[in-house]
């Protein structure tokens, strides 16, 4: 009987629909993937909107892995590139992704002091690409929403400290990434009481790569993550770090690693459901 009902009422809202003539909605109906591309140590999130829009987070630490996953994933056009700050291991393999032609870059306004950054910067100017520094643009990408979280002011000139935040919203579906931002910035967020950093959001990216000083308590309760992916390779920092660990073990956290389990992949719908897949 509930399921008859429940049938009825369907049928009813579509009659309405058509009976008014309103305009097609967007259609929420795909998915939105998030990738958590293995580059050993280091970040790289590949987005792509049900549309096949593509957004790049950082790129790795190499320029020969990220050849391998543009033509295993066949990114051959990149929407919007962000660098979350100017470390090798974030921007390294993006001189490689600038092939595909990022049509806008995005970063923290610090210029590298490497030639990585210089090679990169050569790439993008080369691809055409429109600069931006991050200033809490909105950015379409197709049906999902990309919020660019600037690094507040008063964080001096240290790179993780000026990480650039994203957050992509697909419908009910959220993600949240946050470079290496360490405790005074995510601190100074929190402060700022900005609406991007509100849970509770499905995916979310340990910060720098389970460092000790990255997530903290105040932060996570804010976050609200319902899964984390720590983006980690062999190192010799001790990442990710029992600290981290624990935190997220405390807080119920699902985590994820790419050291273990390979290229991680959460495929989101507009109504919050999601899948994930591992490559291992
Ligand atoms: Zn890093």
């Amino acid at each position: 009987m509930a399921l008859l009902v429940v049938g009825i009422t369907i049928a009813l809202a579509a009659c309405n629909r058509n009976d008014r003539r309103t305009p097609p909605e967007p259609d929420l109906a795909g998915s939105l993937t998030v990738r958590f591309l293995d580059v050993g140590q280091g970040d790289a999130v590949l987005i792509r909107s049900p549309e096949g829009k593509t957004l790049l987070v950082d790129g790795g630490r190499s320029t020969t892995r990220m050849a391998e996953h543009m033509r295993k994933y066949q990114i051959d056009k990149i929407d919007l590139m962000v660098a979350t700050h100017a470390d090798a291991d974030h921007i390294a393999g993006l001189v490689e992704a600038a092939g595909a032609k990022p049509t806008y870059f995005i970063n923290n306004g610090l210029a590298g002091t490497t030639q990585t950054w210089e090679r990169l910067v050569s790439a993008l100017q080369s691809a055409g690409t429109t600069f931006q520094k991050a200033n809490n643009q909105v950015f379409n990408l197709g049906s999902a929403k990309v919020r660019i979280i600037a690094p507040p002011a008063g964080m001096g000139d240290d790179q993780n400290d000026n990480s650039v935040g994203v957050r992509v919203d697909f419908g009910e579906f959220h993600a949240l990434l946050t470079g290496d931002s360490e405790k005074p910035e995510t601190t100074a967020w929190l402060n700022q009481n900005r609406p991007e950093i509100e849970g509770p959001v499905q995916v979310y990216k340990s910060i720098h790569h389970g460092a000790a000083n990255g997530d903290h308590q105040a932060w996570l309760t804010r976050v609200r993550a319902g899964n984390v992916v720590i983006s980690v390779g062999e190192n010799t920092y001790g990442h990710p770090t029992a600290t981290a660990l624990n935190l997220y073990k405390t807080n119920g956290i699902k985590v994820y690693r790419t050291d273990q389990q390979g290229t991680v992949t959460f495929t989101g719908k507009a109504d919050g459901t999601y899948k994930v897949n591992t490559e291992r």
